[in-house]
């Protein structure tokens, strides 16, 4: 039976389709009452409308989010705030597929394999940030001061921390907010992608359900250069965590530089995937294609510059391909799918565009490149792509796709790959298929990027984190050091012999 025909479960949000901003625990009309609509990208009908945010509704959210922080929030303790984050985390579990239902309608990412493997990513994430806060601490560091002066670290929230969050995994980037946010007791101010914002307003709701109080947790939606670019400007937001594409990053730079917003910038990838030929190529095909194909390729660290050393190029080139054909692009909502659409008839034409331009420079396709038509035409569907006999600076090399296209570059020597792995604008992530030690340890030091996955591709604990080097961004999103960015430090030097 597939998913279609069993009853879904009810999707609260769905109920009424006009959504509100959620702001000081109540839903709220945005001032001039405008709406923008969003779309199911599997059918290509409108899911739902949205509140159109401007200046003032992020204005708004900012105080309630300010008065939260100075008021009832603040007599929080670390082990009242943890039990809070317990309890949402048991609501999040109880509702994870409505939750997830929400996501895949508006976003198009398979809902079954989203159950099966978000879930648990997605609670751990939680449940790591319930228990640091409980951990955060002062210091009291030994000192070269007379034995009369006591020298002290303290911590403090940083206050209000403002988010902007992109489309393509909502339910998962926002844990990385509410997280590090209520572990620390700073208020947030949402403000979710204009493509994906309903998970992100059903979790509001949670949060309000599991005790916190209203303002403590904000979401406006609305459009990136109006909301969006209003909460990156505001004057009292203190901190500011983007994750999005590097070219908008650039624009949060400038925007927050009125108040010097703390920043935490999660940008674009161009990540590079390399194949040694003593590598298990039975685990390194799957492992690979996975890298480049789930979401649809629409994943920051997708290791879309797959590096396949010259031996076994062709045979590794055939069997990606035999592979890539044998995934079930289909319905988001069908169990057995592993691809779904796109999110946007944009993205779709900008994805259809890169494929030309590899064809023009040179590169061979092998498979896919088309959109998908039949009973899918309605939707953004696009056959999982492979191009061979790329070189490392063609556009379909250099730049971000965010589709399911594969990009295979030939190499001969470590020296060689590492060279042409690092030559790229981004350093998100990387991966490694060897299993020779040497050749793994030298990539590991010698990659520049955030992540380096050995034998496997895109794990992420949240106890390690997740970051990036050169143009894909900078602050730790996870660890101690993503706790450490939502907390001002304060250095105290009390002189006791007066
Ligand atoms: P995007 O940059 O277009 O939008 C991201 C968010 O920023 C959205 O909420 C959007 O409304 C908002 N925004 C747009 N213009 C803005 C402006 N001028 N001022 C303020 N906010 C603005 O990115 P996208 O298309 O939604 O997401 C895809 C990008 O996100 C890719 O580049 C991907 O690599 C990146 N990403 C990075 C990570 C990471 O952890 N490094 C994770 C997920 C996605």
């Amino acid at each position: 039976m597939t998913l279609r025909e069993r009853p879904l479960p009810r999707a609260r949000l769905l109920g009424e389709r006009d959504k509100r901003h959620f702001i000081d625990g109540k839903w709220i009309a945005s001032l001039k009452e405008e709406r923008i609509e969003t779309f199911n990208p599997a059918t290509g009908t409108v899911l739902a409308t949205l509140s159109r945010g401007r200046a003032e509704d992020v204005d708004r959210a900012v105080r309630a989010a300010r008065s939260a922080f100075e008021g009832p929030w603040r007599s929080f303790t670390p082990g009242a705030r943890q039990q809070i984050i317990m309890r949402f985390a048991e609501l999040f579990e109880k509702n994870f597929e409505e939750l997830t239902l929400l996501e895949s309608l508006d976003m198009g990412a398979p809902l079954q394999k989203r159950l099966r493997a978000g879930k648990s990513g997605i609670i751990q994430t939680i449940l790591y940030f319930a228990a640091q806060a409980r951990s955060i601490g002062g210091e009291n560091p030994h000192n070269s001061l007379a034995g009369n002066v006591t020298t002290m670290i303290v911590k403090a929230p940083v206050g209000v921390v403002g988010a902007i969050i992109p489309w393509n995994g909502p339910l998962f980037s926002q844990m990385h907010v509410l997280g590090p946010v209520l572990a620390t007791g700073c208020t947030a101010v949402i403000k979710p992608a204009e493509d994906a914002s309903l998970a992100i307003l059903r979790t509001a709701e949670l949060l309000l359900e599991a005790g916190l109080p209203p303002g403590v947790v904000n979401v406006v939606t609305g459009i990136g250069a109006e909301a969006g670019a209003a909460l990156a400007a505001h004057p009292d937001v203190n901190r500011l965590a983007f994750t999005g594409s590097t070219q908008v990053g650039r624009e949060i730079i400038k925007a927050s530089a009125g108040n010097m917003k703390r920043l935490q910038l999660e940008l674009g990838g161009k990540s590079p995937d390399i194949v040694f030929a003593d590598a298990d190529l039975d685990k390194a095909v799957p492992g690979v294609a996975m890298g480049v194909y789930a979401n649809s390729g629409q994943i920051c660290f997708a290791g879309t510059r797959i590096f396949v050393q010259r031996s076994v190029q062709e045979q590794f080139v055939e069997r990606l391909s035999a592979y890539s054909k044998s995934l079930k692009v289909g319905d988001p909502l069908e169990d057995d799918t592993v691809l779904g659409p796109l999110i946007s008839q944009r993205q779709l034409d900008r994805v259809l565009g890169y494929v030309q331009s590899g064809q023009a420079e040179g590169a061979s396709l092998v498979s896919g490149g088309s959109r998908i038509g039949g009973k899918l035409a309605e939707g953004y569907y696009l056959e999982p792509t492979v191009f061979g006999g790329v070189s490392n600076s063609m556009k379909v090399a250099r730049e971000e796709i965010f589709g399911p296209v594969a990009s295979v570059i030939p190499f001969d020597t470590v020296e060689e790959v590492l060279q042409l792995a690092n030559d790229s604008p981004y350093g998100l992530a990387s991966g490694v298929w060897s299993s020779n030690v040497n050749t793994v340890m030298r990539m590991v030091h010698g990659i520049q990027a955030g992540t380096v996955w050995v034998n496997c591709y895109g794990m992420i604990d949240p106890a390690v984190g997740f970051g990036g080097y050169k143009e894909s961004g900078y602050g730790w999103k996870g660890g101690e050091a993503q706790i450490d960015g939502y907390l001002y430090q304060k250095a105290a030097y009390i002189n006791v012999a007066n």
